[in-house]
């Protein structure tokens, strides 16, 4: 009992002297503050380039997600990376032999961003080494890639998940509450730009082979995507129409403009574009019987902004791919369910959409869809 007391009288006087030592208060809490002790997925980037760097930036700051594996072809990049992110040169691999990842313990998923046209064999082989499957969108060239891979993953019992980042960004995930909880009445129309001024004509990106298109692949697919989770239903039908007046810089299947159209089973419709000849079009606008929603930028690194017919969205930007990790984790480690999904079907709705909108480009027809 007297040690109870004790203790007791320990307590209230901490908690008498706090108010008047505020340093020591502030220095208390971070001590009593607990580490983060719970399951934690590690990952390989397969591509050193623009956008795994970003990811690699971004994860320093994940709970959940940490880097523990590079696969590159360029071997200056991997000693680079183990300096910059602490690497261990056993959990290094280039493309050649990165199929050894299946006897590493120290990964459980390699997060794919190489140019597109190599997604689909990578994430074939990365399934069937038993590692989970992080791919960068156009998760594929076309559907039937897509579906190679769905089918890979599914075989080798790893999950398969589409680097939409969009998904968890918080101004996003508003205007779906919103419109989840009927603030915008019956969703009837949105308006989704999509696009910048491509400079480097010898960039992958505007190598059919590598790109498997143009500003499509690259960009527009941000409209595609972004039509199907503010509307909140997929398309039954697209009409498109190519424009081309560079025919240097943008060769044959590589795609310069496009404008295209949905149409929903709700009986709403979209307009969009997609471009890689306009600057700083990153712009979507839903609109309802009852109100609508505009962001602008609306995919970029953020911060996004945007407001709706009940005024400024004032959720607070976090790095899109910090978030993006930690919620990954939480998907393949936890079975969290996201509120849009990212996983490989996912992708191959968007792959399905995109041939539908070249195939109308080239025919001139309005395109069925059965998602
Ligand atoms: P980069 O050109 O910057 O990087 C691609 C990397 O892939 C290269 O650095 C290289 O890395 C590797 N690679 C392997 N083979 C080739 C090849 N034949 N040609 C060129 N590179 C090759 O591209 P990004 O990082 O911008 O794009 C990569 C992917 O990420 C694309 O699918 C793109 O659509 C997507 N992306 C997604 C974004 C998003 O916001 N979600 C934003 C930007 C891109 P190494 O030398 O290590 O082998």
């Amino acid at each position: 009992m007297n040690s109870r007391r004790d203790f007791l009288q320990k307590i209230a006087a901490s908690t008498i002297a706090l108010p008047f030592v505020p340093l020591y208060g502030a220095a208390r809490k971070e001590a009593v503050k607990q580490p983060y002790q719970g399951p934690v997925l590690r990952v390989a980037i397969m591509g050193l380039g623009g956008y795994g760097t970003r990811v690699a930036d971004a994860m320093r700051d994940c709970k959940m997600a940490k880097l523990t594996g590079v696969v590159s072809g360029t071997p200056s990049k991997i000693k680079d990376w183990q300096a910059k992110y602490g690497v261990p040169e056993k959990n290094c691999y280039n493309y050649e032999n990165f199929d050894a990842v299946k006897n590493n313990p120290d990964i459980d998923a390699i997060y794919i961003t190489t140019p597109n046209a190599l997604h689909k064999d990578e994430a074939i082989r990365v399934a069937k080494a038993g590692k989970h499957v992080i791919c960068e969108k156009p998760m594929a060239l076309n559907a039937v890639e897509g579906q190679a891979m769905v089918d890979a993953c599914k075989t080798a019992n790893v999950k398969l998940l589409v680097g939409y980042r969009m998904h968890f960004e918080a101004k996003t995930l508003e205007v779906i509450r919103m419109r989840n909880a009927g603030e915008f009445g019956k969703p009837l129309f949105f308006q989704g730009l999509s696009g910048f001024r491509i400079g480097d004509p010898t960039q992958w990106r505007l190598n059919k082979q590598l790109a498997g298109g143009g500003a499509m692949m690259d960009i527009g697919i941000y409209s595609v995507n972004g039509a199907r989770y503010m509307i909140g239903e997929d398309p039954i039908w697209v009409t498109a129409q190519e424009t081309k007046n560079d025919h240097v810089k943008f060769k044959e299947g590589v795609d310069e403009t496009i404008t295209f159209q949905f149409g929903f089973p709700g009986g709403a419709t979209a307009s969009c574009l997609s471009t890689y000849s306009m600057n700083g079009l990153d712009k979507f606008y839903l609109n309802g019987e009852k109100g609508f929603a505009e962001m602008q930028p609306s995919t970029g690194y953020g911060p996004i902004l945007g407001r709706t017919h009940k005024g400024e969205l004032t959720q607070p930007h976090v790095t899109h791919q910090t978030v993006q990790m930690d919620e990954m984790a939480g998907i393949i480690l936890q079975g969290k369910q996201p509120v849009v999904a990212v996983d490989g079907e996912e992708g191959l709705k968007d792959l399905k959409i995109i041939d539908a909108i070249y195939e109308a480009v080239k025919t001139g027809n309005k395109i069925a869809l059965q998602l």
